[in-house]
């Protein structure tokens, strides 16, 4: 469960951001608890790359204050966001991972470029999270050999291995079958447990939004329509978000009898 009472791991304040003219984020006000799971949600361009950015000071924002793990990003010397940076682990889509490189060499990467642990415990840190992701027996494997559900674990792997305070989930679900993306809901949260770390998740998947998140962020056209939990979000009456809820509660719910029923309704006497 989140922590309300304790600094949040991210804050942002009345956040604007530009690409040259266009308005990219317009007035965010977000905050993430500590050991909170927060999902962002949006149709393409809706703004979600441009707030992930913003977390990690990769983009200047033209107003407004991004506070990351205490930290005022705008504040930050290079070097000081760059260490910043190395408690905030980044897990991509596709698994991101280096094709050359075996999936123990991809999960202990980050340790050989940021810290001088010896061999041994950079062994013993890397198979605690080849153990924690299902993947012990898999470690020499190349990337290329593994489904998309190992590809995703060994790509979150590698994104925790520094323990980050914080991280970032970019679609989860995407490209994996229903049964081993709710396999991958699962580890999410049994990890935010294991590591007590706040989670922030961009996703389009409804059902994997709901199974893990303690609230979600809405996003439209780079305003914030609604940020709450699931209830909060369930119980919105704003029209966008009854049509995205609705739209899946349709193709889920849809019985071909009583649909053909409607259809042929007064047409057989
Ligand atoms: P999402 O991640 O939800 O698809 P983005 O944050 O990528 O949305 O984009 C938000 C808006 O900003 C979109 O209208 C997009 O076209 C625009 N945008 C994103 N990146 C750039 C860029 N580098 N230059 C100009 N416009 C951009």
């Amino acid at each position: 469960m989140a922590n309300q009472a304790t600094n949040p791991a991210v804050n942002i304040q009345n956040l604007k951001c530009h690409y040259g003219d266009k308005l990219a984020l317009d007035d965010i006000n977000l905050t993430v608890a500590e050991r909170e799971i927060l999902v962002i949600m949006g149709h393409s361009g809706s703004g979600k790359s441009t707030l992930f950015k913003n977390v990690l000071g990769l983009v200047t924002p033209t107003a407004g204050v991004v506070e990351v793990l205490g930290k005022d990003i705008s504040k930050l010397k290079k070097t000081e966001l760059y260490e910043l940076r190395k408690s905030i682990g980044v897990a991509f889509q596709n698994g991101a991972l280096f094709s050359s490189l075996s999936v123990r060499e991809n999960i202990e990467l980050p340790l050989r470029e940021h810290t001088r642990l010896d061999d041994s415990t950079i062994q013993i840190m890397t198979m605690m999270k080849l153990a924690q992701m299902n993947l012990v027996g898999h470690e020499d494997l190349m990337p290329a050999q593994l489904s998309g559900g190992m590809l995703k674990r060994a790509g979150l792997a590698r994104a925790v291995i520094m323990d980050p305070k914080l991280l970032f989930f970019d679609e989860p679900s995407a490209g994996l079958d229903p049964v081993t993306s709710a396999e991958l809901d699962q580890l999410i949260l049994q990890l935010r447990d294991a590591l007590n770390m706040s989670i922030i998740i961009i996703t389009h998947e409804l059902e994997s939004a709901f199974n893990v998140a303690d609230r979600i962020t809405i996003l439209d056209r780079g305003k914030q329509i609604l940020t709450g939990t699931r209830d909060e979000i369930r119980a919105s009456d704003d029209k966008r978000i009854v049509n995205m809820l609705g739209r899946k509660v349709r193709d889920d719910a849809i019985d071909a009898e009583a649909y053909l029923d409607s259809l042929t309704k007064g047409r057989s006497k």
